[in-house]
């Protein structure tokens, strides 16, 4: 099953009370597919810069993921840099600098056109509305990601896309910004009219809950020792969660369930090391066992 993802590809400095990175692989899109092609091909659309060598793009090397639509354009790609608190619970951002993603226009090429299972990753909603136009038919899923940013500033645009999407991702923040009602299972009802009929409330260190219009799914962070880096963690967890549920074909509750977990292990890898790092060292069989231990981890018997 043909996987699609639309969004950031960037350059990102890191600092976490584990260390500090000047410049690593990052963006929405790329922790997306690293996580994604664990489990089935990954189609990527973005953008970079003249500062994008070909050392860069070996990191998603033989890896299933392909980058026909990874655009070159002039100037330098984009840069985005934070710092963590000792907790980690919070984030400064230190630097957005757009630079060629300013003009990004997300272009599918034509052997992308029959995605069936589609990611649009926090960008511009008009630009996920342009992606959605390239597609010649109609896709089996569509999940999408947005910020504060784009629920304040373009409402309208953003309701439009909604309205064409099957699952919402986003953060706690953002489910009661977008329905402006703090409870959350009221929350869910409210954005169940504007379109999507499953939300995925990502919780960070609690984990994630699923609200479905016919039932209801919740799964922890996985318990680690230690956390080195936080960011791209609900990235990695939409692309296990889409990368799963595209390898099954189908989409039911037990499939949905289960994306759930394969979200939580892929987003538990991923803040284990610094930026991409551990995406990138990862097989499979580490992948089911951790899925494994979170059956263990949640069941029990009454
Ligand atoms: P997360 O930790 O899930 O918020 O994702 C962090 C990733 O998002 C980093 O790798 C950044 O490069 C990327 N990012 C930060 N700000 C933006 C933005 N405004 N639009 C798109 N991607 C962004």
């Amino acid at each position: 099953m043909s996987l699609l993802v639309v969004g950031s590809v960037a350059f990102d400095g890191i600092e976490t009370p584990y260390g500090k990175v000047d410049r690593t692989l990052g963006g929405a899109a790329s922790y997306f597919a690293l996580a994604a092609s664990h489990f089935v091909p990954v189609r990527l659309v973005g953008i970079v810069g003249e500062d994008f060598t070909e050392k860069d793009r070996a990191i998603f090397h033989g890896r299933g993921i392909d980058l026909s639509g990874l655009e070159h354009a002039p100037g330098k790609t984009f840069f985005w840099a934070g710092r963590y608190s000792q907790n980690m619970n919070e984030r400064t951002t230190l630097a957005t600098e757009l630079n060629v993603f300013a003009n990004f226009r997300p272009t599918l090429p034509d052997s992308f056109a029959d995605s069936a299972y589609i990611f649009l990753a926090n960008i511009d909603p008009t630009l996920q509305r342009s992606v959605l136009h390239q597609v010649r038919r109609k896709p089996k899923v569509v999940g999408l990601d947005t910020m504060n940013y784009w629920i304040e500033r373009t409402p309208a645009e953003l309701r439009e896309i909604l309205k064409h999407t099957q699952i919402l991702m986003i953060n706690d923040d953002e489910t009661r910004q977008l329905s402006g009602e703090h409870n959350l299972m009221r929350a869910a009802r409210h954005v169940f009219k504007m379109g999507p009929k499953t939300l995925v409330i990502k919780r960070g260190e609690h984990g994630a809950l699923m609200v479905h219009n016919r039932f209801l799914f919740s799964v922890p962070a996985f318990p680690l020792e230690e956390v080195h880096d936080p960011t791209g963690a609900g990235d990695s967890f939409a692309g296990g969660f889409m990368g799963y549920l595209a390898s099954t074909g189908r989409v039911n509750e037990q499939t949905l369930r289960r994306a759930m977990v394969y979200g939580s292990v892929l987003g538990s890898f991923t803040v284990e090391r610094f930026g991409v790092e551990r995406l990138t060292h990862l097989t499979r069989r580490e992948i089911h066992a951790r899925a494994r231990r979170f059956a263990h981890l949640t069941t029990f018997t009454l």
